[in-house]
């Protein structure tokens, strides 16, 4: 199984586990272990700590969104932009 973070191949615990960790609020798949201590323990702790609600949304899922959001912005300012433009012409 792939890590849903860095895409490595997800290692096996010292338990012989070998469906990694719960990559959540990062991602909704599962993580490695490396991924699971440098990235999702320390968001979680940042939550915490910040007295903030843990996501309901992973992050990943939200960065997604936005990157979708601002490609039909970009389209959208092309378009207004054409449409300036073939206003003038006329
Ligand atoms: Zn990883």
């Amino acid at each position: 199984m792939k890590c849903s973070i860095c895409t490595s191949e997800i290692d096996v615990q010292a338990n012989g586990y070998e469906g990694g960790h719960n990559a959540f609020p990062l991602s909704n798949g599962r993580c490695c272990t490396k991924c699971n201590d440098t990235e999702v323990i320390p968001m979680r702790m940042a939550f915490i700590a910040s007295g903030r609600p843990m996501p309901t949304v992973a992050i990943k899922d939200v960065l997604k969104e936005q990157r979708k959001a601002r490609a039909l912005d970009d389209v959208s300012l092309k378009n207004i932009t054409k449409e300036v433009n073939k206003g003038k012409k006329k």
